[in-house]
């Protein structure tokens, strides 16, 4: 109550005041009583008019905009307006400091890559994330407060959401048909309010689709061969048979090992290249002996059925992993020959182009691809011809383990090919991995 003495002693100084004043001037009139009683009225009535005067200043300015200074009055009602000025601007600093952390809060939730959904014990929301708004077709701010059944239909969510429990997610086909949502749901608060969080799996999906079909596809390539393997057993075990036939037996189980072995060696390159770090950038070859050796093993496997051609090369230097660019130049070089019916041509050459980007060209005079089959020609186990690539050993992998040997050079695979017009494949190198030898030697 110490704030109050004060207030007291004006009072009782205003009292004393106006009596000794009314007590002076009621003297002078004969009249000392009368005129200490007015005096001691007239003086508090003046101290309360001041008073009032104050408090009707500050509810004027409690009244109005508060962010604006309190009265600056002295006394009681000046302090009383400066405490509630403080005590405002306390309270807005808290305010402030909590509406940033809050926008703080949901930048991070925008952020994330899940879609974030906040919805009331009736299912209505209450608050959407523009991820999650994306995932379900949602208007983040003019659907707010409906009912997310009445916008998201889709039977698997609806069914989902009002099941209760929510251990598992559930998948569906996104709104509008477009990829694959997981949606997990979870119970917060007291009031049954419903956290929704939204990923978009088209991704891990597709990918986990492919691993299926790959394991399927691997499975399938070594189950053929190994029923040959075991057909032929049996028959050497079970039946007695000539010189001859075991011979020839044998050379058949010999082609069929061969041909698990080879899909096993590709398998592994594949394996190999999926899991290594990126080739360097500073470890130059030279283009030509590369391109030698592909060829010179072409001429080995064709055994002279075919023309070989090797064009002029320029003499430039390409920055890689030779083992891996000579395994992509042989594997194209081997199909040309593989593909190409006996007596025809395949030529084999490299260009720099003006852009210092290079291209290695293998072209064939055989067959050709039908157009509908080339986007689809760099996927593992793709084949146009199934038969003709397994009797000349092929394992349908050459051309993904071409395509991702390329593309880890920072380069690109094109194919060029019309059905009886035979085909060109182009190897792109990208002008940071190539340089030109004629440059190098030129003095400074
Ligand atoms: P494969 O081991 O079957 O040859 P690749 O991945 O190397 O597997 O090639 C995929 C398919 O592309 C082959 O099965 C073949 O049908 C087609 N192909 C590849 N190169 C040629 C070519 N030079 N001429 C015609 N068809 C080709």
């Amino acid at each position: 109550m110490v704030w109050f003495l004060p207030r007291l002693l004006a009072i009782l100084l205003a009292l004393a005041l106006g009596g000794g004043l009314g007590l002076l001037a009621g003297a002078m009139l004969g009249l000392a009583e009368i005129g200490v009683i007015v005096g001691a009225v007239a003086a508090v009535a003046a101290a309360v008019a001041v008073d009032v005067l104050r408090a009707v200043r500050l509810m004027d300015w409690m009244r109005g905009d508060l962010s604006t200074e309190a009265p600056r009055s002295a006394g009681f009602w000046g302090e009383l307006g400066y405490r509630l000025e403080r005590a405002l601007q306390a309270r807005d600093l808290a305010l402030a400091q909590e509406r940033h952390r809050l926008e703080e809060f949901l930048s991070a939730i925008e952020a994330s890559p899940n879609g974030v959904l906040l919805l009331d014990d009736k299912d209505q929301i209450v608050w959407c994330s523009a991820v999650a708004a994306d995932h379900l077709g949602l208007d983040a701010r003019r659907d707010l407060q409906q009912p997310i059944t009445n916008l998201v239909r889709m039977p698997a969510f609806v069914a989902y959401l009002q099941e209760g429990g929510w251990r598992e997610p559930v998948s569906f086909v996104a709104p509008g048909g477009q990829g694959n949502l997981q949606v997990v749901v979870r119970g917060y608060g007291d009031d049954g309010q419903k956290l929704v969080i939204t990923q978009d799996v088209t991704e891990r999906m597709r990918s986990d689709a492919m691993r299926r079909d790959f394991v399927a596809n691997v499975s399938h390539e070594i189950r053929t061969p190994l029923t040959v393997l075991a057909g032929f057993v049996e028959t050497m075990a079970s039946l007695p048979l000539t010189e001859a036939e075991r011979a020839r037996v044998i050379a058949l189980m010999a082609q069929q090992t061969d041909r698990m072995q080879l899909l096993v060696s590709d398998l592994l390159s594949l394996a190999q290249l999926e899991g290594s770090p990126r080739p360097p950038t500073d470890r130059w070859l030279p283009v030509a002996p590369l391109l030698q050796r592909a060829l010179s093993d072409a001429i080995t496997l064709s055994a002279g059925r075919h023309q070989t051609v090797l064009l002029a090369l320029p003499e430039i230097e390409l920055a890689g992993l030779e083992a891996e660019l000579f395994s992509a130049v042989a594997n194209l070089v081997n199909n040309a020959v593989r593909y190409t019916p006996s007596g025809g041509r395949i030529t084999l050459g490299c260009v720099l182009k003006p852009d210092g980007s290079a291209e290695i060209e293998v072209h064939d005079s055989g067959p050709g691809i039908a157009r509908e089959h080339l986007p689809r020609l760099t996927e593992r186990f793709y084949r146009v011809d199934g038969s003709r690539s397994r009797d000349t050993g092929g394992t349908g992998l050459g051309l993904a383990i071409v395509k991702h040997v390329i593309q880890r050079h920072g380069g690109m695979l094109e194919i060029d090919s019309e059905l009886g017009q035979g085909s060109r494949f182009r190897l792109l190198l990208p002008a940071g991995r190539v340089r030109s030898l004629g440059r190098l030697a030129r003095p400074a």
